[in-house]
């Protein structure tokens, strides 16, 4: 089984396209054929590392089964992970149960993916025939730039590089990264906002002369974007997982159906809950839920993209997007694979900053998405009131996902089981979250960790906690201009 571009270029094994990344004519890769899972019994009883390598193998063909468990095997540890259950499930009440995905080394779902890309990667470019170290390079506005580092730290054949906007990140997110430890990362702050780290990651990207000097020093530039195929793959493997915890513990009987909720940004977690669906788990509604900057929620209520808008700065910066690039695969699949179709409404979305999908398109769209936004003020509320009604701390993020949930039962009426993802420790977002719940935050982010501490009793994530004293690694500040120089730099070339 290949893959093939949703633009309509020649189809690639899976290790080319997670080489490759993006399609050559701009498109994404998707799978040819989406392999079928059979019942859940097939996966009772396995652990969440060999749940992961059943789904893995079925995509990545070209893979060996040693190659898929080496993959795993690196990446989904106890020791990164907390505990053997990787991505644990919490209910709350008699529907919902909460899909814990943070429980990696940066507290946020980021590491789902992040923490096996680099070995997917790695064995990708070796059967590629590609001899040079790859070096990664991130520009971040604070929380994938340190999932990359974690997940790429001291992996052998790679290096990772991240600029981060030295006034717009949090304090916390600044010694996540300058502490980081490992003897392949380099990090530096740039002096602008994350549009000029961007940009000047972009610029590097793109100059072919550069990207000559690089191979001539043994180093071939990549991105960990998530658009890559093997960033998205495994997002599948939590939601299989789900189901099947949830018929091993008798909460779902054979055959039931679930809803999921995903708190949604780029569309890449939501739509692994489709693919999931596609390949035969059993879910009911995909339920898609925005914070303020709400074009997801008007494109699947009206078929109409439009980018042109206001963007929000809100309390859920991950979600605060108005491209959502993914939701390209997701089009492409409702609309029987017509590439003209994807292309024509891509270029569109470039050059007039939007575009109308037909209504047949739309009609298919609707029958599988439900889509709902809520502000900072109902973000806050939520938290609030899940932790007094249920003694559940949720972070902001998932807080949209389950008051848009709350206004979907409110509005249909169903009762069907539902599993929330959660994107992130409340820890991560700690200033908002205990606003949410106590009457005065202190200044200080360290004392913001013991305060949540002390008024819910879930103890501080040691990488958070230990951030305190360890000490700075990194003080390179450079000017967007010469981002360049700082890769030479940190690549010591
Ligand atoms: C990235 C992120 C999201 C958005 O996920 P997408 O796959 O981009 O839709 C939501 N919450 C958190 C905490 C994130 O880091």
């Amino acid at each position: 089984m290949n893959y093939k571009s949703t633009r309509g270029s020649a189809a690639v094994s899976a290790s080319a396209a997670i080489v490759k990344g993006l399609a050559p004519d701009g498109g994404l890769y998707v799978p040819e054929l989406f392999p079928t899972l059979g019942d859940a019994k097939s996966f009772i009883g396995l652990s969440y590392k060999e749940r992961a390598k059943k789904v893995l193998s079925a995509f990545l063909r070209d893979f060996t089964p040693e190659e898929v468990e080496h993959c795993v095997n690196a990446a989904y540890t106890a020791e990164k992970f907390g505990s053997e259950e990787i991505a644990p499930l919490c209910r709350i009440n008699e529907s919902t149960h909460i899909l814990e995905l943070w429980h990696g080394p940066t507290c946020a779902f980021k590491d789902m993916a992040l923490q096996i890309l680099p070995h997917l990667l790695t064995v990708s470019m070796r059967k590629n025939g590609i001899e040079d170290e790859v070096a990664i390079l991130v520009a971040t506005s604070g929380d994938t730039g340190k999932a990359a580092l974690e997940g790429f730290r001291d992996v052998d054949g790679t290096r990772v590089l991240v600029f981060f906007p030295r006034d717009g990140v949090s304090n916390i997110q600044r010694k996540q990264m300058v502490t980081q430890e490992g003897n392949n990362v380099g990090v530096a702050a740039v002096e602008g906002n994350f549009d000029d780290a961007q940009n000047g990651v972009k610029a590097i990207f793109t100059d072919a002369e550069y990207g000559a000097f690089l191979h001539e020093n043994g180093i071939v530039l990549s991105s960990a974007n998530s658009i890559n195929w093997g960033r998205l793959v495994p997002q599948i493997v939590y939601y299989v997982s789900a189901w099947v915890s949830m018929t091993e513990k008798g909460e779902l009987l054979e055959g039931e159906h679930f809803n999921v909720v995903v708190p949604t940004g780029n569309f890449g977690n939501i739509l692994a809950a489709y693919y999931a669906k596609k390949m035969g788990v059993p879910i009911a509604r995909l339920i898609c839920a925005s914070n303020a900057n709400d074009v997801l929620t008007e494109f699947i209520h009206t078929g109409v993209y439009n980018r042109k808008r206001d963007f929000h700065l809100t309390i859920s910066p991950s979600m605060d997007i108005l491209i959502s690039s993914n939701l390209e695969r997701f089009l492409y699949d409702i609309s029987d694979e017509n590439a003209e179709k994807v292309t024509a409404w891509m270029e569109s979305l470039k050059t007039e900053g939007g575009y109308r999908v037909d209504s047949e398109t739309l009609v298919k769209m609707q029958d599988i998405l439900w889509a709902g936004s809520c502000d900072d003020q109902a973000t806050l509320s939520t938290i609030r009131e899940t932790y007094e009604k249920y003694g559940y701390l949720a972070d902001t993020h998932t807080a949209v996902a389950l008051r848009v949930y709350e206004d979907y039962v409110k509005k249909t009426g169903d009762a069907t089981k539902t599993v929330v993802a959660s994107t992130a420790s409340p820890y991560k977002f700690g200033q908002s979250v205990l606003g949410a719940i106590a009457d005065s935050v202190p200044a200080d982010d360290f004392e913001i960790l013991s305060a949540i501490e002390r008024k819910s009793g879930l103890p501080v994530p040691s990488a958070l906690g230990e951030l305190r004293n360890k000490p700075d690694r990194f003080s390179m500040t450079c000017p967007p201009d010469k981002m360049r120089d700082a890769v030479n730099t940190l690549l010591g070339i």
